[in-house]
């Protein structure tokens, strides 16, 4: 059975970026994607770049979601902002708090991603369809498990449309999420968002920063591998196709990838299972 996908980018910071990014692209829409989605620095950092590459994407006949995060803006820049993608055309948003660089006062008119979702739907009522983030392992700034889901069920009930969750590793942590979610009658598409593993520094950065957890014989093996960049790819592509096998037979709605803007891995891993 093949699951619906969907792919995630970040915005390139340079032209020779933004070029390899159009390729990688072009290779992943061989998996015809229901929609590809690009990130959103939080405070505006990356509106351009964003923006831009939604654009693209739009232009290559392929829907396309604009990450947006609300944390530090006022309610007039989100509108205006709204106001551009409707006039881009695009029609799916990924709604989120975002996190401020450390240095920077919060400020804004918006607290937590609910807030805007709120926002979203009573300033462009069912124009855009909204996902927002979830975090089956806990959100890391999150008092408790339960006042996570609380906090998801708030995003829920303020309209979002369907969610797409942190990456983890353990499938039991996603199914054990989506039967919570389910018992609070919060019945829309909670998607897996899948990391492919190419890079092990990058990816114990990145989970420490997120409070994804690296189980530890991953970790292990992959700090054996040292700079066998052949043997980390090798393994990543294992450990990525076994967990998206049990997350498909599971019942997961559809795949979500962090491309991190490499095609390689993502396709590996989908020649694997399809
Ligand atoms: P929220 O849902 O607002 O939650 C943030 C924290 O506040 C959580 O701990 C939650 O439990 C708590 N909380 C929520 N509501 C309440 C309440 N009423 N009272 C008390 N506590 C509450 N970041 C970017 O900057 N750009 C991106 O493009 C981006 N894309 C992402 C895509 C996905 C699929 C995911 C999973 C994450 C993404 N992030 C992105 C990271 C995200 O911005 C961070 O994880 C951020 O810390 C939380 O965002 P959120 O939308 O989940 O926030």
């Amino acid at each position: 059975m093949r699951l619906p996908l969907s792919f995630e980018f970040f915005p390139p910071k340079t032209v020779e970026g933004a070029t390899k990014l159009r390729a990688v692209r072009q290779q992943l829409y061989t998996r015809k994607p229901e929609f590809c989605s690009v990130t959103y620095g939080a405070g505006g950092s990356t509106h351009d770049g964003t923006f831009n590459t939604v654009r693209e994407i739009l232009g290559e006949g392929v829907d396309a979601a604009s990450h947006f995060s609300c944390i530090g803006s006022t309610k007039e820049t989100v509108r205006m902002q709204l106001a551009e993608l409707k006039a881009m055309g695009v029609k799916r948003l990924v709604a989120l708090r975002g996190d401020l660089p450390s240095g920077y006062g919060a400020g804004g008119e918006f607290l937590y991603a609910s807030d805007l979702v709120s926002f979203i739907r009573e300033e462009t009522g069912r124009d855009f369809h909204i996902e927002v983030a979830c975090y089956p392992e806990v959100h890391p700034q999150s008092r408790s498990p339960e006042a996570d889901l609380r906090a998801y069920a708030a995003k829920v009930e303020a309209g979002a449309d369907s969610a797409i969750t942190q990456y983890f590793f353990s499938a039991e942590a996603y199914f054990r999420f989506v039967d919570e979610a389910r018992k609070l009658k919060l019945d829309v598409p909670v998607v897996p968002g899948v990391m492919p593993i190419t890079n092990s520094t990058q990816l114990m950065r990145f989970s420490d920063a997120c409070g994804a957890e690296i189980p530890r014989w991953i970790r292990l093996r992959l700090q054996g591998f040292g700079d066998d960049t052949a043997s980390i790819k090798a393994f990543g592509l294992d450990v990525v196709t076994d967990l998206c096998v049990r997350l498909r037979d599971g019942g997961a709605p559809a795949l979500h990838f962090y491309t991190m803007n490499q095609a390689a891995a993502t396709l590996g891993v989908l020649e694997r299972i399809e």
